[in-house]
């Protein structure tokens, strides 16, 4: 039997034991077929700077993950497990997240390529509030009484769904596990979820902590591997109930002709070309904080980033000035360790190579270069999938640049006069999930925050991101909604029981 661990150290001296096999019934086990994956450190990466190698899952595996999952579900440790229970076991694993907070953080930045510091201040706050939330709706789920007529008693109750598959990206990997993991639990489902095969390694530490918070076996269960097979066995796979996707519009399309199949319930939450509004009574400063933030941080790969900037036209010019010197001051690119980093490597080279296809398209399409547009090589060995921060502006909407996700440091930017202009450039796209504006009328905010197509509407701030509300897209953006109460509705249905009282009247 090979073994299914591996040690470790990383570029920031962090020593650790990384589980690498498949987490099936609470053990870490060997793929089937023997099939594996690689993962690199992308700041290191153009020939193979190979961190570790896991245990690929194919379809036998998912089979015997579906089965044990199956079981977990009916047996009486999760069944009967109550609410309350359910609840505590769920803070404790959150704890144990925190405690390993810094372990964890390590493991993200090294696999995917973002800064050290994002991951412990952004993505591990996130990860353990998202459980610990979570764990506190376990029993605080009320079902109905509806009224009828005297001969009738009629109730709801609410269950879970049962097997439940979740597939993520790599972008947020550890955040994006709590984000799908904390609601499936808390209605009381098993789950099997498979990371990205770009980030397949803070996963199985997570698996780890799962038996030693006492979570029953089988109840989570974790697999790596490709998504055309770990993620299409998967999919396709007759007992599992539902789908949670995080990940591309395309592969969403894919998935949900693969689901109609076998109609299971399913919940997508696709990409973005995020639009940003700035008036000419904003706060220019503010403005030009958050439109560099929401787009420049984690390299730009960021479902929500707001990559579409659009400018009142008498403030545009000073605008365009002030986000350049933004760029030249703010967005250092370095490694994922070094303290002035602001921007680390893209995740892996297919990334790398898209966001600078998607440069030379803009270029080619007409619009201005006003900054970057350019990889960028850091230290001596010139390796690394670093790409420099780059504005476009002059963007007009036919350009693929301002319709397509590029899901890297690149912004469109272009101007408009009115507020109808502005909402007008805002809504031509395919995509909805988040939208920013910003201005000092708070009748003109409103009025954009119900006219706006998107999930999501943030006000003089952008990607507000917190576990107690709703996020996720319409439009091609997605379907159904991740965190706060409405989490709750993806992971759990309701059942309607008819009592007849009326028999002996
Ligand atoms: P992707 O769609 O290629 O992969 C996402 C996941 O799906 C991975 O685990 C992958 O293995 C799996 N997968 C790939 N093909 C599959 C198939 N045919 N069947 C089943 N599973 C399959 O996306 P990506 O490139 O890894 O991630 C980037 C995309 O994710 C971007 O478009 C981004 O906007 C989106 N994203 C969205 C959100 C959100 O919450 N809306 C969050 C993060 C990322």
């Amino acid at each position: 039997m090979a073994r299914l661990t591996v040690d470790l150290e990383a570029p920031n001296g962090v020593k650790y034991t990384q589980p690498t096999g498949l987490f099936i019934g609470n053990d870490f086990v060997e793929s089937k077929s023997g099939k594996t994956l690689t993962t690199i450190d992308p700041a290191l990466d153009k020939i193979e700077e190979v961190i570790a190698t896991v245990q690929a899952a194919d379809a036998d595996d998912v089979e015997q993950a579906v089965k044990v999952a199956r079981a977990a579900f009916k047996d009486p440790s999760w069944k009967q497990l109550s609410a309350s229970d359910r609840g505590r076991l769920m803070s404790r694993f959150a704890d144990l997240i925190e405690e390993k907070r810094e372990l964890f953080a390590t493991i993200d930045a090294w696999d995917n390529g973002k800064t050290y510091q994002e991951a412990l201040e952004n993505d591990l706050v996130e990860a353990v509030c998202v459980i610990r939330y979570y764990s506190g709706w376990a029993d605080k789920t009320f079902d109905q009484t509806i009224s009828t007529t005297p001969k009738k008693f009629a109730y709801t109750l609410r269950q879970p769904i049962g097997v439940v598959a979740q597939i993520i990206p790599w972008n947020y990997p550890l955040a994006m596990a709590t984000w799908k993991l904390g609601p499936a639990l808390a209605c009381g489902n098993t789950v099997i979820i498979k990371a990205a095969e770009q980030t397949p390694l803070s996963i199985l530490v997570l698996g780890q902590l799962i038996k030693e918070a006492g979570v029953p076996s089988g109840v989570i269960n974790i697999l790596n591997g490709p998504g055309k097979e770990t993620g299409v066995a998967l999919v396709q796979h007759r007992f599992v109930d539902k789908i949670a996707f995080t990940g591309s519009a395309a592969t969403a399309t894919s998935i949900m002709s693969i689901v109609s199949k076998t109609l299971k319930n399913i919940t997508l939450e696709n990409g973005g070309k995020s639009p940003l509004l700035v008036f000419a009574d904003a706060d220019l400063d503010e403005a030009v904080k958050w439109s560099h933030l929401e787009i420049m941080s984690n390299q730009g790969q960021i479902c929500t980033a707001t990559s579409r900037i659009m400018i009142q036209d008498c403030i545009y010019d000073e605008f365009l000035r002030r986000f350049r010197d933004t760029i030249k001051t703010v967005s250092c690119v370095g490694k994922q360790w070094d303290k002035e980093s602001y921007q680390g490597p893209q995740v892996y080279k297919v990334q790398f190579d898209r966001v600078l296809e998607y440069i030379e398209i803009g270029k080619e399409e007409g619009a201005v270069l006003l900054a970057g547009g350019h990889p960028v090589t850091v230290g001596d060995r010139g390796k690394g999938f670093f790409v420099a921060p780059t504005i476009f502006t002059d963007v007009t909407p036919s350009m693929r640049i301002w319709r397509e996700e590029i899901f890297g440091p690149v912004v469109a930017i272009c101007r408009f006069s009115t507020e109808k202009e502005a909402l007008e450039l805002a809504n031509h796209t395919t995509y909805g999930l988040g939208a920013a504006v910003f201005t000092k009328d708070l009748e003109r905010a409103h009025r954009i925050a119900v006219e706006i197509e998107a999930g999501m509407v943030w006000v003089n701030s952008s990607q507000d991101c917190d576990p107690r509300i709703l996020f996720g897209g319409v439009k091609q953006s997605g379907i159904g909604r991740e965190l706060g109460e409405a989490g709750l509705e993806a992971y759990s249905q309701i059942k309607a029981v008819h009592v007849n009282m009326g028999n002996r009247l």
